[in-house]
């Protein structure tokens, strides 16, 4: 099957004897048993539900791998991820990660007892390996900067030094790019963000592409208890259905906003993969089949970036990305406030720079948008 068609259908399995056509939302928070010694198949909703399994069926699929675990927002399936690693241990990260990553990272699991690297290429991450180190963590486009990584470079690195292999795939999502079949062994999601795609609920994911990562994983799921409810993972399972036709015209949009902004002349820099001029874009053609709905630009000063916040009608001055709602952030007040400031500034995260989420608004009105918000008044 075609991913449009996995988007629509998901997993075959309905749960269902009605020939309902979606699959219901299973309340239960527990499961009567047949006999003793016997199961339906579930027992307890934090250990599964059939509305969050129909949901992990789908996900699995759709980035081709083993099984996929649901969690309550993308922070709880990071943070589970941490779980699989032990004190002594050190992981190399991609550099310009998502803050809140960054924040767990340096914060929670450093202080019990794992060390972490930030390199920017798969040389720098190839270097920084030392005998404690037991993983590869990256995202890929970078959040907010837009930087491209190549995840079969990156792969080869970790398979010679039998390394585990994560890849977030927030921002491109299977649609356009599946890092397990580039050699990730785990991918990560942010399921608020386009997979559930109406800025509406909270999720997040862990695929893993071999039979005993996802176990290991699902019991740190289970013992752990920060699972995804039946009703965020029948709203999560809705958005996916249009997967395909949001991030087909989202990606429309995004280039013809990122064309445009190139041309403005309050405009420093405009980071979007699509953009030919773009670091990125021979890695992301070969590695990807596009480059998503994510730009962020640079403007002359920070009034000027501090009023197209103010200014923007339709735009909303608003964290999180992926909907259909265009969301414009200030990563150096938001999602990266976290990151000591000269680290944030030395990777261009300063007062100038703006991310735009591109949503479903039509792309004529969200340039003049842009632009009523950028001139003097
Ligand atoms: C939002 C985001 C996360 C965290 O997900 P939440 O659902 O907000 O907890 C992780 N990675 C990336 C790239 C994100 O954009």
């Amino acid at each position: 099957m075609n991913i449009e068609t996995l988007c629509v259908h998901g997993s075959d399995k309905k749960y269902d004897t009605t020939g309902s056509v979606c699959v219901p939302i299973f309340t239960a928070a527990t499961f009567a048993h047949p006999a003793v010694g016997e199961s339906t198949g579930f027992d307890y909703s934090r250990v599964q539900n059939p509305t969050r399994e129909h949901l992990e069926h789908t996900v699995a699929s759709l980035e081709g791998g083993c099984g996929a675990i649901a969690f309550s927002s993308g922070m709880a399936a990071t943070s589970a991820l941490t779980e699989l690693f032990s004190p002594g241990n050190h992981i190399v990260c991609s550099a310009d990660l998502y803050g809140g990553s960054y924040r767990l990272f340096e914060q929670i699991s450093k202080k019990n007892g794992i060390s972490f690297t930030y390199a920017d290429t798969p040389e720098e991450i190839a270097a920084a390996i030392t005998p404690a180190t037991k993983a590869v963590f990256i995202e890929t486009p970078s959040n907010p900067m837009m930087h491209v990584l190549d995840i079969a470079a990156v792969a080869k690195t970790a398979r010679e030094n039998n390394l585990l292999f994560i890849a977030d795939n927030t921002f491109l999502t299977p649609y356009f790019q599946r890092p397990l079949a580039l050699g990730a062994d785990i991918v990560l999601h942010s399921g608020t963000k386009y997979l559930g795609g109406h800025n509406d609920a909270v999720a997040g994911f862990l695929v893993a592409k071999n039979p005993d990562v996802c176990e290991k994983i699902r019991v740190i799921a289970k013992t752990t208890g920060a699972i995804l409810s039946p009703f965020e993972s029948y709203l999560i399972t809705r958005g996916i259905k249009t997967l395909a036709v949001r991030l087909e015209r989202q990606q429309k949009t995004a280039l013809a906003i990122a064309h445009r902004l190139a041309t403005q002349e309050k405009i420093t820099a405009v980071h979007y993969i699509g953009l030919p001029t773009h670091p990125g874009f021979e890695i992301t053609r070969k590695q990807s089949s596009g480059f998503g709905g994510m730009i962020s630009f640079s403007v002359c000063d920070e009034q000027t970036a501090v009023n197209i916040l103010e200014r923007v009608k339709i735009i909303q001055y608003a964290e999180s990305l992926g909907g259909v709602e265009s969301l414009i952030t200030y990563p150096a007040l938001q999602t990266h406030a976290d990151v000591p400031e000269n680290e944030r500034i030395a990777r261009g995260i300063d007062g100038r720079l703006l991310r735009l989420s591109v949503g479903l608004e039509s792309a004529d009105d969200l340039i003049a948008d842009l632009m009523q918000a950028m001139e003097e008044v």
